[in-house]
């Protein structure tokens, strides 16, 4: 098997499955009870959050745990206040998000802010959307189908400006910049105070560490409200037992992922270049999407206009090779993408569309070998068009 799609999903590797593993078993306790061995699980939770924070700049007390990004996204939409307004919308998000922002705003009054083709914030769309009532903007770091990262240091200057002419017209509403980071973590060195965001989601899944495990970061200017209640933990943000062995594990993932980055992005812009140089020999004339500078260097989102990419997974499948046609949830729905919809791609295009996305399990003999593979079932589903036309 050929694996292509680290965006989906990444392997836990064999380092942090044993740094978690005693947390099931010999170190079973609740970290909030009073004797000693549960004061010592306590302490190794609080580490593994200083670790994950101290990876993006932050301190541990500036995250909340959660189940996964999809909550922390929930959660950080939290920030708008309860008061209605009349006027502009209280968050903008990026039409391209991912499913778990677009649907967790609905339940605010919220607009959307256009891309351009490749996938890239259209930050006049930005600044015209920006209202008195604005409290939040919530952009992601990297776009999960192509790979596009956003200038989230540009939008924090727009927001900086905006937060300035509010503060001469003594305007008290607050303006906060979210970014859902779960696809940037692996390859891209993270600092908040740098990007200059709020708040900011982290996910283990994407780094080879537990699923169902993420993290918020909140700036000390933020105020959330309770999200999950009951006892208390995660400053009565988000109550329940702590899973420590899923934090210990974020942790252990998230060291493995130190001083590696740029290796890693050398490494990947190569695999993707030859890829690329494979499939530009098929039948059909691939079409590249993304952005060419400012993406990440282990995507290659691609479209074959003409075929029909449920097929190609299909029969790439048959032959080993594992890719997507874009999120999984939305390919499990059998959904178009809203992301190439947003981009302006023709609807033959996005049938044609598959999302490859490199990672630890992919090396130069098995990337070659899966171009090869794809572009053999792309000449195959070319023949088989042709005659039946
Ligand atoms: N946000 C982005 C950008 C993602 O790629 C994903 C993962 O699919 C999520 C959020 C949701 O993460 P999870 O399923 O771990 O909650």
């Amino acid at each position: 098997m050929i694996y292509l799609d680290h965006a989906a999903a990444t392997p836990v590797s064999k380092k942090v499955l044993e740094k978690m593993t005693p947390y099931f078993s010999e170190l079973f306790f609740n970290p909030s009870s009073p004797y000693l061995p549960a004061k010592t699980v306590r302490e190794d939770f609080e580490h593994a959050k200083s670790v994950i924070a101290n990876s993006i700049g932050a301190k541990g007390n500036d995250l909340v745990i959660t189940s996964g990004a999809t909550e922390a996204n929930a959660l950080a939409f939290t920030a708008v206040s309860s008061e209605s307004r009349s006027g502009g919308a209280k968050i903008l998000v990026l039409e391209t998000e991912h499913a778990s922002v677009l649907e967790s705003v609905k339940r605010y009054p919220f607009e959307l802010i256009k891309v351009d083709r490749t996938g890239l914030i259209d930050l006049s769309n930005l600044k015209n959307k920006l209202s008195e009532n604005t409290e939040l903007i919530s952009v992601s770091l990297a776009n999960n189908e192509l790979g596009t990262i956003q200038p989230l240091a540009e939008i924090a200057t727009i927001l900086k400006e905006e937060k300035l002419r509010r503060l001469k017209n003594h305007n008290t509403t607050p303006l906060f910049l979210h970014s859902d980071a779960s696809q940037g973590l692996s390859l891209l060195d993270i600092n908040v105070a740098r990007l200059g965001v709020d708040l900011l989601t982290l996910n283990a899944a994407k780094i080879s560490g537990p699923k169902g495990v993420g993290a918020l970061y909140i700036s000390h200017e933020v105020r959330l409200k309770p999200f999950v209640n009951g006892g208390g933990q995660e400053r009565g943000l988000r109550a329940g037992t702590e899973n420590v062995a899923g934090v210990v594990g974020f942790a252990a993932a998230v060291e493995a992922l130190k001083n590696h980055s740029a290796s890693k992005r050398k490494k990947y812009m190569r695999l993707v270049e030859n890829l690329k140089h494979e499939l530009e020999g098929a039948s059909i004339e691939p079409v590249f999407l993304g952005n060419k500078k400012s993406r990440l260097a282990n995507f290659l989102p691609v479209s074959f206009p003409g075929l029909d990419a449920e097929r190609l997974i299909y029969k790439l499948e048959e032959r080993g090779v594992l890719v997507s046609t874009g999120a999984a949830c939305a390919a499990s729905k059998g959904e178009a993408s809203h992301v190439l919809k947003a981009i302006g791609l023709s609807s033959e295009e996005i049938a044609g569309s598959l999302r490859i996305s490199l990672g630890v399990l992919n090396t130069e003999e098995n990337v070659e070998e899966a171009g090869r593979i794809i572009r053999e079932v792309v000449d195959s589903e070319f023949e088989r068009i042709k005659n039946d036309h």
